[in-house]
């Protein structure tokens, strides 16, 4: 059976930037709702039994049919959330350092620049979706729960989750807003150790 994660810190701890309603809501009702319906769709289910979470997503062809879309569904917003809580931080925000620093800005010309091109993707997926850093430093979108490892591609170093329920409660229609707070949140810690495996 799949569990929800402890969050890595309490619910009041992102402040003025994500507040405590909306990361009670968000970890305790949505990710909670991911995890029990993955585990509806799984259980009894013979032939996938042992996998894991990255094993049943990263090969959904292998999944039958009648719960594929569960299984993508709740089992990808299972994975994404779960990075989610440690891609923020209550000592996060700044700036990269380090080889993390150096790749981005190689690739961008300089960190702002990077900032900026992430923010107008996620301001620009339409709906409900997430976008990505990805190793090669790509920045990617991905539609509802969908995630890079769905698709053959490798797992993402940093990702923004941009549905409603990420931010409306403190934000409204404001997605630019959440956006521009949800930089001084970003654990660049835990980017750069996944940089690095
Ligand atoms: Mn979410």
């Amino acid at each position: 059976m799949f569990k929800l994660p402890n969050l890595p810190y309490d619910y009041d701890a992102l402040g003025k930037y994500i507040s405590k309603d909306i990361m009670y809501l968000h970890h305790s009702k949505h990710h909670q709702s991911y995890v029990d319906k993955l585990n509806a769709a799984v259980t009894g289910v013979s032939d996938i039994q042992g996998k894991s979470l990255e094993g049943l997503i990263s090969d959904l062809d292998a999944i039958p049919a009648n719960i594929q879309t569960a299984v993508r569904n709740h089992g990808g917003g299972h994975y994404n959330h779960s990075l989610f809580w440690q891609w923020m931080s209550p000592d996060g925000g700044g700036e990269p350092s380090g080889d993390l620093a150096l790749v981005i800005i190689n690739k961008y010309g300089s960190f702002q620049a990077f900032v900026d091109e992430f923010s107008a993707k996620s301001l620009a997926v339409f709906g409900s979706g997430w976008v990505w850093l990805q190793p090669d430093m790509q920045i990617i979108s991905t539609a509802n729960q969908d995630t890079p490892i769905m698709q053959g591609l490798e797992a993402p170093l940093l990702g923004l989750d941009v549905w409603e329920h990420a931010y409306y409660l403190d934000y409204k229609n404001k997605r630019d807003d959440y956006i521009a707070a949800w930089w001084n949140v970003v654990n660049w810690d835990f980017v750069a150790s996944r940089l690095t495996k």
